[in-house]
């Protein structure tokens, strides 16, 4: 569902990615690691559409999408969260959840308004924000706030999720809530590609991670495998085991 090719970027004389290629499977959870700054973020920036890459190129679905803007790849299937999210202001919860719901074409304005509000219950339900669907979207918490930002981008129903560190300051209660959640999305036919630092969701989560070090992939293989790996070791002690 997702490939590239030979990505490149390079920040002034800083190069972040030396020819990233990647491929992730439909149906798959990927888990994308490396350490703080091996460019997982400027990654997914690349993905998506949000920040332009030096060369390389990006397939989606099938697609070319190498230089589209980021509305153009999200209609395509691929949507992402970032990794502080932020809320528009004077929203409530359902409000954020509501706007930009998509137009079904050939529906009349009440039967389509009523499939939104029943989306967009199951949405609040299923992501444990019911409770604070009338509160103001930048007054949760971060928690919640990652919460809201997966269930935003869901409602386009897209083909592939990237999420970046999306449990990043969350309560070990919701991490464990977290990895049952996206094994629903994940079950309900939507491919997950998640750059993540706590190894231990990666372990429950993933089938399948890769490894980022210094601008290049450095292993794709089974999470279990990671700690037998002596080049991730080695990139995340920074010495040679
Ligand atoms: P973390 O785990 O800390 O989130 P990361 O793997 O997501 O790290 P990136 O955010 O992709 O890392 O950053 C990779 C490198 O690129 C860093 O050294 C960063 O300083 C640099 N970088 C990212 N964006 C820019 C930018 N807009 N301008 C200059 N340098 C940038
Ligand atoms: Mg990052």
């Amino acid at each position: 569902i997702l490939s590239t090719e030979s990505i490149r970027k390079s920040f002034g004389a800083h190069c972040v990615l030396d020819g990233v290629s990647l491929s992730v499977r439909k149906g798959e959870i990927v888990g994308l690691l490396g350490p703080n700054g091996s460019g997982k973020s400027t990654l997914l920036n690349i993905l998506s559409g949000f920040t332009p890459s030096d060369g390389g190129a990006v397939n989606v679905d099938g697609h070319d999408v190498t230089g589209l803007p980021p509305h153009a790849i999200a209609r395509l299937g691929l949507v992402r969260t970032f990794q502080l999210p932020s809320m528009p202001h004077r929203m409530t919860v359902r409000e954020v959840l509501q706007a930009g719901c998509r137009r079904e074409a050939g529906l009349g304005g009440a039967l389509r308004r009523w499939r939104y509000d029943a989306e967009v219950a199951r949405l609040l339900d299923q992501f444990l924000l019911t409770r604070v669907q009338d509160q103001p979207a930048s007054a949760l918490s971060g928690g919640q706030k990652k919460l809201l930002s997966i269930a935003t981008v869901l409602r386009s129903r897209p083909k592939l999720l990237c999420l970046d560190e999306p449990t990043a300051g969350v309560h070990p209660n919701l991490r464990s809530r977290m990895v049952e959640l996206l094994k629903e999305v994940n079950a309900q036919g939507v491919t997950i590609l998640v750059v993540e630092h706590d190894m231990e969701f990666i372990r429950e989560l993933c089938g399948r991670c890769v490894v980022l070090d210094r601008g290049a992939l450095i292993a794709d293989c089974a999470p279990r495998e990671l700690v037998e790996n002596p080049r991730v070791v080695e990139a995340y002690l920074g010495k040679a085991v």
